[in-house]
């Protein structure tokens, strides 16, 4: 057992991971302590959170909420900020031990590259992060006493079979995919389908707009990148695999022929609860476990590339590397905004997507600064292609 709590930074404390990390922190009160809330725009529940929680700070980051949030905590000594210079400043303040990421797309990536620099220990559920700028992350990490700790389910899984073997020895990362809502839909019927179709997610709950990326199975296309980071392995060596009961969460086959998988039930409290207890331990729980029915029938199947185009187009951005898995990124989240809003259709999606692609030149060896413009130019063109 530690001697004192470690001080916790939840960046996106509303969403989905966010709400999940909460219950975490106050199912160990005496490891862990929330030290830092920040929402983008949810004023009442992070208001809720932080008289629940107590945290030594809340960040609004849409300033228009800022005066509310402030006035309605103004009774408690918790100190409140806005704006997205705030949080890359807060993440490094000393008392922090642990960042946990899970903010929504390219937001995440000021604020990780703040804490990997200030050396904190992250705990990484912004998947974006590593898809716009793996390379830069990956290099920032050489040079700092950071480390990160996937939350995505599918990297905890292969982090948990990975402890005790050396990388020369693997022959092939397994991605799981539960295949999302549309893996039975005859493709000519994607055209159709709504936003209200796609957000009703078979296994996992989560945001809306990984649950979108889930039913596009971008989001496996994302993994596959951060995978390839999280692990430098290349990306012709993860190949996924659809396993539509996510009681897998993935698989590592090593070269003497041996494969080694993780299960547990599909519940992101599971991997949450692994990546805080690193690298101490695991923390035991009262959770409910897996039974012999809950894996009684396990069935796999090869993704199909023809029906999701996105799986081969991430494959092709992760190829040509430099800033294409950025732009891949920025057109995803305008044409997934935009579905949201009922404004484009389903297949709009990958066209948007691979138009913005095909208009933008890649950037080798990007900088921070290329990043953020080569994210800006591909949200505009996206944007205009709606
Ligand atoms: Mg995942």
């Amino acid at each position: 057992m530690r001697e004192t709590r470690r001080n916790i930074a939840v960046l996106g404390s509303t969403g989905s991971i966010g709400r999940q990390t909460l219950d975490i922190i106050a199912e160990y009160p005496g490891l862990f302590n929330a030290w830092l809330l920040v929402a983008r725009s949810s004023a009442d529940l992070l208001i809720q959170q932080a008289r629940q929680f107590r945290p030594h700070m809340v960040i609004i980051a849409d300033e228009n909420y800022y005066e509310y949030v402030r006035d309605a905590l103004s009774d408690t000594d918790i100190e409140v900020a806005t704006g997205s210079a705030a949080i890359a400043q807060a993440v490094t303040a000393p008392e922090i031990d642990t960042v946990v990421t899970a903010m929504v797309g390219y937001s995440g990536l000021e604020s990780t590259i703040a804490a990997i620099k200030a050396g904190k220990r992250i705990a990484l559920a912004n998947k974006e992060t590593l898809v716009v700028a793996g390379e830069l992350i990956t290099a920032l990490l050489e040079n700092s006493d950071s480390v990160l700790y996937p939350v995505d389910s599918e990297h905890g899984a292969f982090y948990q079979c990975l402890v005790g073997e050396r990388m020369q020895d693997v022959e092939k990362l397994w991605l799981t995919a539960s295949g999302g809502p549309f893996r039975k839909l005859p493709k000519e019927q994607l055209v159709t389908v709504t936003a209200a179709d796609a957000l009703k997610h078979p296994n996992w709950s989560m945001g809306a707009k990984i649950t979108i990326d889930s039913a596009t199975m971008m989001n496996k296309g994302f993994e596959m990148i951060e995978a390839r980071w999280l692990f430098g392995i290349e990306p012709r060596g993860i190949e996924i695999v659809v396993h539509p009961q996510s009681i897998i969460h993935s698989m590592v086959a090593f070269k003497d022929g041996s494969v080694k998988a993780q299960l547990g039930l599909p519940d992101m409290r599971l991997p949450i609860r692994y990546a805080l207890g690193l690298p101490d331990g695991r923390l035991a729980s009262d959770c409910r476990k897996m039974t012999i029915e809950d894996m009684a029938s396990l069935t796999f199947e090869r993704p199909d590339f023809d029906k999701f185009p996105l799986l081969t187009t991430a494959y092709s951005a992760a190829h040509t590397g430099g800033t294409a898995p950025c732009v891949m990124n920025a057109a995803n989240e305008i044409a997934v905004g935009a579905f949201l809003k009922d404004k484009i259709r389903f297949t709009d999606i990958y066209d948007i997507i691979e138009k913005t692609m095909a208009s933008i030149a890649p950037i080798e060896h990007p900088t921070y600064e290329d990043y953020v413009a080569c994210n800006a130019e591909a949200r505009q063109l996206a944007a205009s292609l709606i």
